[in-house]
């Protein structure tokens, strides 16, 4: 074992501090990372206050990691001491279920390992995730960066990216198609960036004055605000797909209606409290309402070499680790343009 540091919640109403743990010596498959730069995810801040009700303290937030390489295990053949290394939202799985064999590791019949707030399958106890010095993982979960990317920028691909990369491919987002993105946060921007990217036109839904001249600058065709009723049933039975990244409790029926036949809306936000839908938006024009989760490890670096080959990343703010409250609390606010990263070398090396 080899002692970390980072920063932890201890529970659900205290502030993140500083908090020093201990991480598995690495084992013959295992990477060892020194992390320079973690994404804050609103799942993070969804984590740290108990909103989903499955939270394990302490608790050190952080599935959007890039490092370089400090060590690797004997017969770790994939990476080498001083490459740049990532780490999204899982750090295992049990890599022999039929989801797991398929590629889609964030399927696992017997549970992924999160990359925080997971069981560890290796140490036992719960995992702790980048907020944090060092992460050891097995090289298969492993990712890497195109060294073409800034690697704060590219941190956010970790999550906000695989995440709606995802359901645009499955659902095959490309020339030809109009797709919707609700919520202009850290997904949300993946979201538009993505699906222009693929060759859809993208009409974003915003409910921020604010973010419309941005909607446009980062590819949407259309921007809506969604307190504009008009505006909105406007696009009524015209939209192909539409990606929800919203966090908070909304109309998801509003949306729904807007849908061709035999389309869906994908669910990526996930809300703490149920989002009804009424069975009249659903039944007209055979309506789809899905959910996804990230996405598999195969696919997460067909993403990352997608984003090396079109030049693409995350819109972010740095900040030192010691400013992720109010990080938090401007999330909160939908002030986020559009993702935070931390700048790790903040990181208080005794904590
Ligand atoms: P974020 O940066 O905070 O963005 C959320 C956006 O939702 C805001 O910027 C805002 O966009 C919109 N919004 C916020 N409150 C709203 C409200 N009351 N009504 C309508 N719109 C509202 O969050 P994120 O990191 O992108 O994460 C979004 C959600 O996805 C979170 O719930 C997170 O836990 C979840 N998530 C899911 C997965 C998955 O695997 N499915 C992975 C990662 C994250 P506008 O200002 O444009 O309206
Ligand atoms: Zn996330
Ligand atoms: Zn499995």
């Amino acid at each position: 074992m080899f002692v970390c540091t980072g920063y932890a919640a201890q529970d659900a109403t205290t502030p993140l501090a500083p908090f020093t743990f201990e991480r598995r010596d690495p084992g013959p498959l295992d990477v060892v990372i020194e992390i320079t730069h973690c994404g804050v995810c609103h799942s993070d801040l969804h984590a740290v206050r108990n909103e989903w009700g499955n939270t394990l303290y302490p608790c050190v937030p952080g599935h959007e990691i890039v490092g370089k390489v400090t060590a690797v295990g004997a017969q770790v053949t994939r990476f080498r001491v001083g490459d740049t290394a990532a780490v999204g939202c899982l750090v295992d799985s049990c890599r022999t279920c039929e989801n797991c064999r398929d590629g889609l590791e964030q399927y696992c019949a017997r549970g992924g390992t999160g990359t925080y707030n997971g069981k560890d399958r290796v140490s036992g106890g719960h995992t702790f995730g980048g907020y944090s010095s060092h992460i050891v993982v097995t090289q298969d979960f492993v990712l890497r960066v195109p060294d073409s990317l800034d690697p704060a920028a590219a941190a956010p691909l970790l999550c906000a990216g695989i995440t709606t990369w995802s359901p645009l491919r499955h659902w095959k987002a490309g020339p030809g198609k109009t797709v919707g993105v609700v919520g202009l946060g850290g997904l949300g921007h993946m979201a538009v960036k993505f699906a222009r990217a693929l060759g859809a036109k993208v009409v974003l839904f915003t409910t921020s004055p604010s973010k419309v001249e941005d909607g446009a600058r980062l590819g949407a065709e259309e921007v809506v605000l969604s307190a504009d009723a008009k505006a909105v049933a406007a696009w009524r039975s015209k939209l192909d797909l539409i990606i929800d990244a919203v966090a908070a409790p909304h109309d998801v029926n509003m949306y729904l209606n807007l849908l061709k036949r035999d389309c869906t809306l994908v669910q990526v936000g996930a809300p703490d409290r149920p989002l009804p839908v009424n069975v009249f938006s659903l039944l007209p024009n055979r309506r789809s309402f899905a959910g996804s989760i990230i996405g598999g490890i195969a696919e997460t670096q067909e993403m990352l070499d997608f984003c090396g080959a079109n030049n693409i990343v995350a819109d972010i703010e740095l900040i030192p680790i010691q400013d992720i409250e109010k990080a938090y609390e401007r999330m909160l606010k939908s002030d986020v343009k559009y993702r935070f990263v931390i700048d790790m070398t903040s990181l208080p090396r005794a904590a």
